[in-house]
């Protein structure tokens, strides 16, 4: 009989949120060079040591749908999301480019279908380009309104079997409340995601931490800015804060 248990030599497989946060400078919006050739450096170099990486990217640094909701009803909130979603493509093309200029094997697979610039996200197609080596660049998060690219993550990774979801931020990890305004929050080294979603802290979506929670999935939330925590995140490094169901 086949044993379909995975053997422990098994390359490690991670999926990657990148919001649009980290394709611009701190409070900055749009598309900066640099900071779109220091993640593709680190991706790049990453992959090199054999880490199968797809990546998730937000859209938030050109536009989120939710920020046209309550402005008025020229544009219906079902309409702004997609508009949304098409952000992401747009941070997938340049990072993309970005990560290929280095001399790395891409491919661009969007929830959306957008023929002409990338292939449609088929699940298996995804796996495979990732067993050869290949980066995945993930856009148009879940191909649905109403949600995030963080729902669209955790569902990336349990569908591409990941060994972990990766969560770059722009603080150190999760803490008890918003580090950049309150000094006194306290860091949690360790968190279940039961205490996550109790405690209602603002990491990632409740429906991505619920859909991680239901399947044991491990994330990891670490700060991207921090010279080379990119690469060591991806290496499987301890870093920022680890939610998993202890
Ligand atoms: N979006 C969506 N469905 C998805 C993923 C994203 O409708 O599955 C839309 C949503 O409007 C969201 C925007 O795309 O605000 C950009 O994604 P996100 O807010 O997750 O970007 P980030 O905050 O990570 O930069």
């Amino acid at each position: 009989m086949t044993n379909l248990s995975h053997s422990s030599d098994k390359p490690r497989r991670v999926v990657l949120k990148i919001s649009g946060e980290g394709f611009c400078p701190a409070h900055e919006r749009g598309i900066s060079m640099d900071a779109m050739s220091r993640l593709a450096e680190q991706v790049a170099r990453s992959a090199q040591t054999g880490v199968q990486i797809a990546i998730i990217m937000g859209g938030g640094n050109i536009l989120r749908g939710g920020q046209f909701k309550a402005a008025n009803n020229a544009i219906q909130e079902a309409t702004a999301h997609y508009m949304g979603m098409l952000a992401t493509v747009i941070n997938g093309l340049a990072l993309q480019d970005a990560i290929e200029n280095l001399g790395a094997s891409t491919r661009l697979m969007t929830a959306l279908h957008i023929d002409t610039v990338a292939e449609p996200y088929i699940r298996r197609k995804a796996i495979r380009h990732l067993e050869k080596g290949r980066i995945i660049l993930l856009a148009g998060g879940t191909g649905s309104p109403y949600v995030t690219t963080d729902t669209a993550a955790a569902q990336r990774a349990l569908e591409l079997q990941a060994d972990e979801l990766l969560k770059a931020t722009k603080v150190d990890g999760v803490y008890s409340d918003d580090p950049e305004k309150n000094p006194h929050a306290v860091f949690y080294n360790e968190l279940s995601y039961a205490d996550v979603l109790r405690q209602n802290l603002r990491v990632m979506d409740q429906e991505a931490i619920a859909k991680c929670k239901d399947h044991g999935m491990p994330i990891m939330v670490f700060n991207f800015r921090k010279e080379g925590n990119l690469e060591r995140a991806l290496s499987g490094e301890r870093i920022g804060t680890a939610i998993k169901a202890v």
